[in-house]
């Protein structure tokens, strides 16, 4: 099953021709999700292959226009090019209103249903599971109300060792059993879980958390977090711009990384007064050395 994370954008504010503002594709296990949507986003996904009827989800950060001015075009265009099918939104307070308005006075009407889902949480939240992912909401610090959002991998049944069927003679009861963890247990002897099981994968598990000011607390609610992408708008030196605008620097967002003990931490919606990302990059490495500095159209794979 895939588990891929693909950027779209990766700028902040402003779209260029070398940078989009932030959009990202996360195909997990075949759920097809939007992470935030920032102008130009459908041209953004036809150039990485992205094929953009067959999205599902869309998880909105906040409503500063680099994050979700690109929602009307790409909408309007799943509707021109005949999709029916549902697509669910989930956002902070008041998307809803300023989409249907959009529509609603240009006389725009979609052939398939947009379901909105209303984010308002002070705390780290459960919004939307189903039997393989959970997504939680992450109260984020900007100058908006912004959510970043964390994705997990659910755990599934283990899987059995087949050759020690045979060697235990394990009836389908104490396969069944086993599948869900648990010891077998006999008159005689207890068969541990571990002498019968194939060690599982890791779960994958990713969190996206952008325009945010430094807030150390975000590192306990993504421990050991395997992708972290965290926003480094700016360097240090421009430490006093990030605090007022709400923004990370990169060695803040290296800080967030070690804390989570996260095994790999991505940085974007870079300020476009830097040309190329090295300064970024030169100050995250030491605290935290499994980092880089995404381009748009790079993909991850969480697993
Ligand atoms: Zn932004
Ligand atoms: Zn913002």
């Amino acid at each position: 099953m895939p588990l891929k994370l693909t950027i779209l954008g990766s700028g902040s504010a402003v779209p260029n021709l070398n940078r989009g503002v932030t959009a990202q594709f996360l195909n997990f296990n075949e759920r097809r999700i939007l992470i935030d949507c920032g102008e130009g986003t459908q041209l953004q996904l036809r150039r990485f292959k992205v094929k953009f009827q067959r999205l599902q989800y869309v998880f909105i950060s906040h409503l500063h226009g680099d994050h979700f001015l690109g929602l009307f075009g790409l909408v309007s265009s799943m509707s021109l090019l005949g999709r029916t099918k549902k697509l669910k939104i989930f956002a902070p307070e008041g998307l809803e209103e300023v989409v249907r308005h959009q529509f609603k006075v240009t006389n725009v009407y979609l052939d398939f249903e947009l379901e909105f889902i209303t984010v308002k949480t002070k705390a780290k939240t459960l919004i939307f599971e189903d039997n393989s992912i959970e997504v939680y909401a992450l109260p984020l610090k900007h100058r908006a109300e912004c959510y970043g959002y964390l994705f997990n991998e659910k755990e599934k049944d283990l899987n059995i060792d087949k050759s020690r069927i045979k060697e235990f003679k394990l009836t389908l009861d104490e396969i069944l059993a086993a599948k869900r963890g648990e010891d077998v247990e006999r008159k005689d002897k207890v068969i541990p879980n571990s002498d019968i099981t194939l060690t599982p994968e890791p779960l994958a598990s990713y969190a996206f958390c952008t325009d945010t000011s430094y807030i150390p607390h975000l590192a306990d609610w993504i421990k050991n977090v395997r992708l972290l992408y965290h926003e480094a708008t700016f360097t240090n030196a421009h430490l006093k711009r990030a605090k007022a605008t709400g923004h990370s620097t990169a060695e803040q967002a290296a800080l967030i990384a070690i804390a989570a003990g996260a095994e790999q931490l991505i940085l974007g919606h870079f300020s476009s007064r830097y040309k190329e990302t090295s300064a970024l990059l030169e100050e995250a490495k030491p605290i935290f050395d499994k980092v880089l500095c995404v381009e748009d159209g790079q993909s991850f794979h969480l697993k």
